[in-house]
């Protein structure tokens, strides 16, 4: 099944509740009985077509995903590969990111993924970008104690900008690398944007870190 009018994307997303949340009112989120399992829970947010977290999802199947993204636009395209080949360990939800904390209870995720969010290259618009420190007191709140954090980009000041943030904040910097695909990480998964921007041959950046277990979120 092939929906190409993005225009039929509200339709269908309504129509398969089984498989994304759409969010429209901000209302709380069960995640204990989201997936039928106790399996720890990963988080991506600002997926976009969901290329990273559908393989993520296929790979590792005792593990529970949830891909969240706030353009119907864009879901779609996840919730089409879903509808083709449903994962029972996968779930979608449509929301914007800046209210997860209400949304979920606390100290319930095992992992959060940010890829090649949007950069917000103002200065006047640095409090958006997900890396800011707004949202990482949100992440500390989600995450179980001393769960990890993994970002990528290809975006430099992005990246730079992000890794002064953790270390502010102040987080544990458990892995940092300017150029992942020329370096000895095994396992990387690529995302859509990944694949676009390496092969304009600009380098991907990936960070991982973890909050201070004596800052109490
Ligand atoms: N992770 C994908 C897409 C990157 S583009 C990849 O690497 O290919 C960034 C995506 O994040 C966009 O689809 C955008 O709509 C989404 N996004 C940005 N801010 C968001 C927010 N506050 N809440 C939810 N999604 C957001």
């Amino acid at each position: 099944m092939r929906l190409r009018k993005v225009h039929g994307a509200k339709d269908l997303i309504a129509k398969h509740r089984e498989y994304i949340i759409d969010n429209l009112d901000n209302e709380f989120i069960d995640l204990k009985s989201l997936f039928k399992n106790d399996n720890p829970i990963q988080l991506e947010i600002g997926m976009g077509k969901g290329q990273f977290i559908y393989t993520l999802a296929e790979n590792n199947k005792d593990i529970n995903y949830i891909g969240v993204e706030r353009f119907d636009s864009v879901i779609v395209r996840a919730l089409e590969k879903v509808i083709d080949n449903p994962l029972p360990n996968l779930m979608l939800i449509r929301t914007d990111a800046t209210d997860l904390s209400v949304i979920f209870d606390h100290h319930l995720i095992d992992r959060i993924y940010l890829n090649f969010s949007d950069p917000w290259p103002k200065d006047r618009h640095a409090k958006r970008r997900l890396t800011n420190k707004r949202f990482l007191s949100m992440y500390e709140k989600l995450l179980i104690k001393g769960k990890e954090l993994h970002f990528k980009t290809d975006n430099k000041p992005l990246f730079d900008y992000s890794v002064d943030e953790v270390l502010n904040y102040p987080m544990d910097m458990k892995y940092v690398n300017y150029d992942l695909h020329n370096s000895d990480y095994e396992g990387n998964i690529m995302t859509e944007f990944e694949e676009r921007f390496s092969k304009l041959g600009n380098k991907i950046n990936k960070l991982t870190a973890t909050f201070k277990e004596d800052n109490n979120g």
